[in-house]
């Protein structure tokens, strides 16, 4: 079966998320159903959304991965699960956020599976640890990671933990 190239943003705001982010990290290290080949520093981030809610934690990783997008989506909420989250609001508090970011070149146009996802091109916090691990990615319009990521400024983001003081 052909392997995939899967990019996923993770997110948390609750309960110790720079921890969160790490465990997350590490469990996504080992599955039998795909390899976490690369990962970003780990960014702390303002809030989109309702701003009484605390600040953010963000990363990015790449997956490769024989599951369709479908499959690997649900995966990915399945361990959102796992780490007790709950969809309180939209775009609010929330334990682990995983999102799809990209899937090879595909294209999904409904509404429970996006991709790619619409805020990647909007998003500092997705695009500023995207531009860490894949600058050169050539993004569905056309502009490389960097090049979009500096169409944004950087808007309160921070590197908490440099990607190569991580060890999962
Ligand atoms: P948000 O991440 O925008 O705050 P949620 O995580 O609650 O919102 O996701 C809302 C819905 O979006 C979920 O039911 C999920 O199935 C759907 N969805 C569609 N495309 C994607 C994608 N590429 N990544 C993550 N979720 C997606
Ligand atoms: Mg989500």
């Amino acid at each position: 079966m052909a392997q995939h190239n899967a990019y996923v943003a993770l997110g948390s705001n609750l309960n110790d998320p720079l921890n969160h982010l790490l465990s997350a990290l590490s469990r996504l290290n080992r599955s039998n159903s795909w390899q976490l080949v690369s990962y970003s520093s780990l960014y702390g981030s303002k809030p989109m959304g309702p701003q009484d809610q605390p600040d953010y934690v963000n990363a990015v990783c790449q997956l490769e991965t024989e599951l369709s997008a479908y499959d690997l989506l649900q995966s990915l909420h399945d361990i959102e699960d796992e780490f007790g989250r709950k969809r309180i609001r939209h775009w609010g508090e929330r334990t682990l956020d995983l999102d799809l970011l990209l899937f090879d070149n595909e294209t999904h146009q409904k509404p429970d599976l996006t991709v790619p996802h619409p805020g990647i091109y909007e998003r500092s916090f997705v695009l500023y640890p995207l531009a860490e691990i894949t600058p050169a990615l050539v993004l569905p319009n056309g502009k490389t990671v960097t090049e979009q990521a500096k169409t944004l400024t950087e808007s309160g983001l921070d590197v908490l933990v440099y990607q190569s003081s991580i060890s999962l």
